[in-house]
Parts: C-alpha cells; sequence; structure tokens
C-alpha cells in the first residue's frame, strides 16, 4: 500500500482567476475549435461539447438538437442499424457508441450508416484499465485506420497515454464524477475530476492526441473549469437529461400525471441491467443509480445557456477563443478545500 499525499482537486475545490482583458462583449468569444487527430489524421471542427452515450441523454433527437448548433453527440449504443439508418444523422457530429464487441458488428454499423458520413466511435467500457479495452482499440484502428475513434474511461496519465499509443484520438477522462455514478461509494475507486483532466490532458498533448473530461458537471461553470483545465471536450449527461428529446412521446403525455417528473438512471445501473441485459449478473453491483429529475422542456434554452456562461467564462480571463481559456486559466484553491 501507498499513500500519494498530494491534493487532488474536483469541480467545488477551485475557481478561475478573473484576469484583464480586451474583449469587450461576449459576442466576440468563438466557441469552435479544429483538432487535427493524432491516428485517423482527419480534421474535426464544432463546439466540443458531448452528449453522454446515455440511452436517457443521447437520443436521436438530442443529436439532432445539438448539431443545429455544432455540439456533439455521442448515440447511445442500444439503436437498431435501422432506427440508425432512418434517422436525419449529420455525420459531422456524431459518434457511434461500442462496447467491447466483434468488429464484424463495428464494421456492419459503419458500413450501414454510410449514408450519414459518419466516421466517428464512442469505445465506451467503465474500466479502461483492462489490457482487453487496449487490445480492441489497437485491433479497431488496425481494421479502421481513417475512423475516428474516442475512448475510456480512465483517470489517470499513464493510461491516457496507453489509450493513444494503441489508435485512440480522443481519450475520455472520469472514474467515477458523474451525477447518477455510485463507482465511488460502491467501489471506492475514483479519482478528483478537476486534477484528472489537468493531469490526463497534459498526457494526452504530449503525444498529440486529445482529451474528454466526461462527468460531474452541474452547472455551465462546470463545463468552464473542464475546459480551463485542459478538456479538448466536455461530456454532459446529467445537464442534457429531462429535456424533452430524451422522452418517448409516451413519457412527454403522462408529464401531467407524473407531477413533471422525469426518471434518469446510470447506464450501470440496475435499471439499465435489467432493460438491456436482463438483469444484473450475480458476479456483478449497480454502480448507477435512478434518480427524479425535473422535466425542463426543449434542450435548446439549455444549450444557449450553457455557451453563454462559457462565452462569459472567456470574457473574465480575456480568451477570445476557448482555445486560449486553459492557458489564460489560473486557478484559485477555495479556502475550505485547503482547511480540510
Ligand atoms: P454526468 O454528466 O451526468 O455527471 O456524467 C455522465 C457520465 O457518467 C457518463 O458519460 C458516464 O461516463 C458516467 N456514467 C453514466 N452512467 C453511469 C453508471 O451507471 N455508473 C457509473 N459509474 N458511471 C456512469
Amino acid at each position: 500500500m501507498r499513500i500519494d499525499n498530494e491534493p487532488k482537486l474536483d469541480f467545488d475545490d477551485v475557481l478561475i482567476r478573473p484576469k484583464r482583458t480586451r474583449l469587450a462583449s461576449r459576442k466576440e468569444v468563438d466557441l469552435h475549435r479544429t483538432f487535427k487527430l493524432p491516428n485517423s489524421g482527419k480534421t474535426i471542427t464544432g463546439i466540443p461539447i458531448i452528449a453522454a452515450n446515455m440511452d436517457r441523454v443521447a437520443t436521436l433527437e438530442m443529436a439532432k438538437a445539438l448539431a443545429e448548433h455544432d455540439l456533439y453527440c455521442a448515440i447511445h449504443k442500444h439503436y437498431s442499424i435501422d432506427e440508425l439508418k432512418a434517422a436525419p444523422l449529420s455525420g459531422d457530429f456524431n459518434f457511434i457508441t461500442f462496447g467491447i464487441e466483434h468488429i464484424k458488428v463495428i464494421k456492419d454499423r459503419l458500413e450501414a450508416l454510410k449514408g450519414h458520413g459518419i466516421d466517428k466511435l464512442c469505445l465506451d467500457v467503465a474500466n479502461g484499465y483492462t489490457e482487453m479495452f487496449v487490445d480492441f482499440i489497437k485491433e479497431v484502428r488496425e481494421e479502421l485506420p481513417d475512423t475516428v475513434i474516442m475512448a475510456g474511461n480512465v483517470a489517470t496519465p499513464d493510461m491516457t497515454e496507453a489509450l493513444i499509443l494503441a489508435g485512440a484520438d480522443i481519450v475520455k477522462v472520469g472514474i467515477g464524477p458523474g451525477s447518477v455514478c455510485e463507482t465511488r461509494s460502491v467501489t471506492g475507486v475514483g479519482y478528483p475530476q478537476i486534477s484528472a483532466t489537468i493531469e490526463c490532458a497534459d498526457a494526452a498533448h504530449g503525444l498529440g492526441g486529445l482529451i474528454c473530461a466526461d462527468g460531474g458537471c452541474r452547472t455551465s461553470g462546470d463545463v468552464a473549469k473542464a475546459f480551463a483545465a485542459g478538456a479538448d471536450f466536455v461530456m454532459l449527461g446529467g445537464m442534457l437529461a429531462g429535456h424533452t428529446e430524451t422522452l418517448s412521446a409516451e413519457e412527454i403525455k403522462e408529464l401531467d400525471r407524473n407531477n413533471n417528473q422525469i426518471e434518469y438512471y446510470g447506464m450501470s445501473s440496475t435499471e439499465a441491467m435489467n432493460k438491456y441485459s436482463g438483469g444484473v449478473a450475480e458476479h456483478r453491483a449497480s454502480e448507477g443509480r435512478v434518480s427524479s429529475i425535473a422535466y425542463r422542456g426543449d434542450v435548446r434554452d439549455t444549450i444557449l445557456a450553457i455557451l453563454g456562461g462559457l462565452r462569459s467564462t472567456c470574457t473574465y480571463v480575456g480568451a477570445s477563443r476557448l482555445k486560449e481559456l486553459s492557458k489564460r486559466t489560473t486557478f484559485v484553491v477555495k479556502y475550505s478545500t485547503v482547511r480540510t
């Protein structure tokens, strides 16, 4: 056993120090970023916020609404090929999600979606530290050399490097920070998300790779802190849940009867495992919870509020482009954090 005594920080432990600026208005801030990806060689441009690959978040309707604002969506993996084919998907802004799968399953889906121009994969496992996952990324990269691969989750620099060297373009960072995640309480495993983001971004950027900070954002201020910590992309679950685009027609009809409350659950919750895996296997424990959240209307207003908040952060530190935000950030650690 070893103790790492260096303090590690979470969203609530830090604030961004304001700096003098020449910017006169939030309108002057450009939130778009263009990235050249290291392993696929692709170049992508958009506002680098991604809906989390959860069935209560990253629906086809959510993908459409986000793409209208140049935001991304990691469409959840439980749609059939026919459902995906019939949807008006934008190849520019959509990732399709897989767990560890036979390569043929991935190739068949990509082939079926060729018409949409989809060339981005989100390879998602709860624990990105297994050799099996590294081998899987290597295989996908070998078979699909030009495809954009986002893969995770991990929370430390060594494993960020390993996934990029295996073929990932973007590494998803976050073990335990999610709003409906129970990993920290069930297993005791985790890493405070601001420190994970800073350390993993540094490792990824050293290899020309990128990271996506995944989980724990509750406000636009948290999204700004994640970018300020060096995240290239930020993934959101809870902040996008509860909107019209995530609900079935039946749920929308029942809103009144349910006092405008909606069920939101983690993808490793008992709820999700009952729905997709025929229950929780005996050797497993649920690592996600179900929560009841208030219906929030269409997602457009939430998107505009997040982007408005982010522009405002940029003006507070004099960043005319999102790209400059981390370079212009000094985090201050709150006294309450230092004291405890
Ligand atoms: P949020 O934005 O809601 O704080 O976090 C979203 C992230 O939580 C997802 O992208 C995913 O990484 C993580 N997540 C989703 N469902 C579960 C779950 O059931 N268990 C755990 N441990 N993490 C989850």
